[in-house]
């Protein structure tokens, strides 16, 4: 997979914590927490020195028990939340030369707008449920500089296409649709100014069966068409063991275990990876 080009994105020791940290906690190499919470200040360590490469074309699975700060992590990238401390350089971007984490806020805009695109969880967050589906898609083209409505209503229609959308349905709000509908046009939006890099946050959690099994396709097939890097976050290993190519695991807030997904599935080696892996068979 891609490892004799430079990664798409390189993510250098990111961490993120809720609150000032105390004399119990505040060395990283002697903390003592529960889970990820420091007893003595009530600090959350929901990231801690997460390090990893996402090359081109691959899809990266980021699987962990709920609150093991896959959402936090994902946060951070996207800039939805500022970093506790941590780099991470993107090869589209200065030529992987700057930690955009350092950038302005217009750079990071921008690296948001023109490099990435993010699919939440909760639709709400990630789609206005009023506007129109394309009107949606056109908020992103439009964030990323474009003014040609024409244009944007053209590549708006194709991009609902591409996630099956019926054309008929494409004035019509999200609020409208189904939760896997949602999701199509959330995949849409986000794929709208070509970014290299995919951000998916438990896309297919609280979809039915059939439904979540039709949007994982369709991912997997947009995946192999755009040859676009992605980042999908799921508590359930069935989804990462679908899709990804390499997987890292999250434990109360740290990276336990990296690999090839098949690797991992067949010779786990942290025990709450061979916890997980024997809750699959
Ligand atoms: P996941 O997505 O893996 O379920 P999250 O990243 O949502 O996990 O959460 C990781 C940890 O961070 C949890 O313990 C959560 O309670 C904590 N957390 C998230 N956001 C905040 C916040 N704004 N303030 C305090 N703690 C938070
Ligand atoms: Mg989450």
């Amino acid at each position: 997979m891609g490892e004799l080009t430079a990664p798409i994105m390189s993510v250098n020791q990111l961490s993120k914590q809720f609150g000032p940290g105390c004399d119990q906690c505040r060395n990283a190499e002697h903390r003592k927490l529960e889970k990820n919470y420091c007893r003595a200040c009530g600090t959350v360590y929901s990231c801690q020195n997460i390090s990893f490469d996402l090359h081109r074309g691959e899809i990266l699975g980021v699987v962990g028990e709920s609150g093991s700060g896959k959402s936090t992590l994902m946060r951070c990238l996207y800039f939805d939340q500022e970093v506790t401390s941590g780099e991470a350089y993107l090869q589209q971007y200065k030529e992987g030369s700057s930690n955009m984490f350092a950038e302005s806020p217009q750079q990071k805009r921008y690296i948001r707008n023109h490099l990435m695109g993010k699919v939440y969880q909760n639709p709400v967050l990630g789609l206005r449920m009023g506007f129109s589906s394309i009107g949606n898609i056109a908020e992103k083209m439009i964030a990323a500089g474009n003014r040609n409505v024409a244009a944007m209503e053209a590549r708006g229609s194709e991009l609902l296409e591409r996630v099956h959308i019926p054309l008929y349905r494409m004035k019509d709000a999200p609020k409208l649709f189904s939760g896997g509908m949602q999701q199509r046009v959330q995949i849409a939006k986000a794929l709208s100014n070509n970014p290299p890099i995919l951000l998916l946050d438990e896309v297919t959690t609280g979809l039915d069966l059939s439904v979540q099994a039709n949007v994982l396709d369709l991912i997997k097939h947009l995946q192999r068409e755009l040859n676009i890097s992605i980042l999908l976050v799921s508590h359930d290993l069935g989804v990462i063991r679908m899709l990804a190519d390499r997987t890292m695991v999250m434990l109360d807030g740290q990276v336990v275990e990296q690999g090839l997904t098949d690797q991992i599935l067949e010779d786990p080696q942290h025990a709450y990876t061979q916890q997980l892996v024997h809750s699959l068979l």
